[in-house]
């Protein structure tokens, strides 16, 4: 079956217009059509082959909402018109200890990614979101809440449980103090959902025009990362600390402003970071640990969560065409603060 997407051809290319095959109904399968789907830095990364190992064409977008167009014999928890979700994966082996424990992320023969992973059914590359249909294993198909603004869920599907899973891994809880770093699409959810949680949250910004923006969207304080004496009257403060910084940067700072025995967790920068100073950890039995999406069990908690709390994402839309203007100012901060894409934009 084909269908219409938006793929970069190499790092160096714009995204353009391409058409995919998309496997047939199984009986397992859900096929969905594509209403909305998020733009995340990762799919820049991707596109660009940041991390290396990128397979071409890419198509990009793992935050996928949709309705539910058929299902395969055997599906038994969604019918025909129903609002459902796809995240960050498709696929994982559900023998490993890692998915016996609902934690399809760290699969230990490699959960196969929305796209970019090797495709289980038809070879070569899996393709996500750009694009107007996609068949997913029932298992990876999430339920959505009709109650919320549809298109501003879409980011939850990556942007929501990667911050979600954290924030509950760690046991962020009432009156904590926790600090969220970077607010871009990750990070205006982890101060959403830290907030909905009871903490007490301080965003930790490089851009002092957001400081109005963050306390809007339930910070308490803002911290102007680039501000020393700002930064000093925090030291040893932090409860908590979660780092959605994109790219390498210096550590030290942020390890400082953790409390004795305190976790920063990092889930911006899959890449080697600059020289980290042992005594800032060790001088304070500190931690710095990684945190990866979320199972597929947790994702499903995180959207009844934020169903229950009334917690969407803030979504500028655009048009497929528009995707690579879009790339551009994510990567120049300028994103408030999820970009989503109204799929209706692109016709088969
Ligand atoms: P984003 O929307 O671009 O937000 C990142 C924010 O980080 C920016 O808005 C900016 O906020 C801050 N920032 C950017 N450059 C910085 C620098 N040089 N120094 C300090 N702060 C900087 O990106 P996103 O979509 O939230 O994704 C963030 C990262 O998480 C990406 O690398 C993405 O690939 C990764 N990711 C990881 C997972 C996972 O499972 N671990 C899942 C999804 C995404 P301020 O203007 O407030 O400083
Ligand atoms: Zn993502």
């Amino acid at each position: 079956m084909k269908t219409a997407a938006y793929a970069a051809q190499s790092a160096e290319s714009e995204l353009e217009p391409i058409e995919i095959e998309r496997r047939q109904l199984g009986d397992n399968d859900v096929h969905i059509d594509i209403e909305y789907c998020g733009v995340c830095h990762s799919d820049i990364h991707t596109a660009h082959n940041d991390w290396g190992g990128t397979v071409y064409p890419v198509v990009p977008g793992h935050e996928i909402i949709g309705r539910v167009k058929a299902v395969g014999d055997k599906v038994s928890n969604f019918k025909q018109g129903q609002l459902v979700g796809v995240g960050c994966m498709v696929d994982s082996c559900q023998t490993c200890s890692a998915c016996d424990d609902d934690l399809e992320q760290y699969c230990e023969n490699g959960a196969t990614m929305t796209y970019g992973s090797e495709d289980p059914v038809l070879g070569g590359p899996t393709h996500g979101g750009y694009s107007n249909q996609i068949v997913v294993d029932e298992k990876f198909v999430l339920n959505v809440s009709e109650k919320l603004d549809t298109k501003a869920v879409a980011p939850l599907l990556c942007a929501g449980i990667t911050t979600y899973s954290p924030l509950r891994q760690w046991n962020v809880k009432k009156g904590d103090k926790v600090g969220v770093v970077g607010l871009g699409g990750l990070g205006h959810m982890g101060v959403k959902l830290a907030n909905a949680m009871g903490a007490e949250v301080v965003m930790i910004t490089t851009s002092p025009e957001k400081g109005k923006d963050a306390k809007r969207l339930g910070a308490k304080e803002v911290l102007v990362s680039k501000d020393e004496d700002a930064m000093k009257q925090h030291m040893g403060s932090f409860d908590f600390i979660l780092n959605t910084v994109p790219v390498p940067h210096d550590l030290n700072p942020y390890v400082g402003l953790l409390k004795r025995d305190a976790t920063m967790v990092l889930v911006g920068a899959l890449e080697p970071l600059p020289d980290l100073h042992g005594a800032g950890l060790i001088l304070g039995r500190k931690r710095i640990a990684g945190s990866l999406i979320g199972g597929i069990k947790e994702t499903q908690e995180m959207l009844d969560f934020c169903a229950e709390h009334d917690i969407v994402s803030d979504v500028e839309m655009i048009d497929m065409q528009d995707i690579n203007t879009a790339f551009k100012r994510v990567m120049d901060s300028d994103v408030k603060y999820r970009f989503v894409i109204d799929m209706k934009s692109l016709k088969s």
